[in-house]
C-alpha cells in the first residue's frame, strides 16, 4: 500500500530527501507521494522512513493503492531495474513453500 500526505502537512521538507524512490515532491500547497513510486520502503528498509520522521505524524496508509508486500516489492525491483525474482533473500514472506518428495 502507497502513503499519502494529509493537509496537516507542515512542509518541514524533512521526508522527501529520505525517500529511496524519489516518490515524495513538493505540491502546489504540501508534498505529496507518488504511489506508482512508493512501496512503503519495502525493499530498501524495515519501515517508512517518511513516516518515521514526520514531526506531525501526517503519513497515513492511501487507501486507494492497496498492495501486498509482494507487489511492493514487485513495485521495488521495477524501480530499481534489479532482475532478482522476487521472493528470495530480502523478501520476508509468511507463506510457506511446500518442497516436493
Ligand atoms: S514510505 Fe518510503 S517509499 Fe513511500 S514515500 Fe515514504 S519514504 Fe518514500
Ligand atoms: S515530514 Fe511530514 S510535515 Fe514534514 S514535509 Fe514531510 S509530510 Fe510534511
Amino acid at each position: 500500500m502507497a502513503l499519502m500526505i494529509t493537509d496537516e502537512c507542515i512542509n518541514c521538507d524533512v521526508c522527501e530527501p529520505e525517500c529511496p524512490n524519489d516518490a515524495i515532491s513538493q505540491g502546489e500547497e504540501i508534498y505529496q507521494i507518488d504511489p506508482a513510486r512508493c512501496t512503503e520502503c519495502v525493499g530498501h528498509h524495515d519501515e517508512p522512513q517518511c513516516r518515521k520522521l514526520c514531526p506531525v505524524d501526517c503519513i497515513p496508509l492511501h487507501p486507494d493503492h492497496v498492495e501486498s508486500r509482494e507487489t511492493l516489492f514487485s513495485k521495488y525491483l521495477r524501480l530499481t531495474k534489479t532482475d532478482e525474482p522476487a521472493g528470495i533473500d530480502t523478501l520476508e514472506t509468511t507463506a510457506g513453500h511446500v518442497c516436493g518428495n
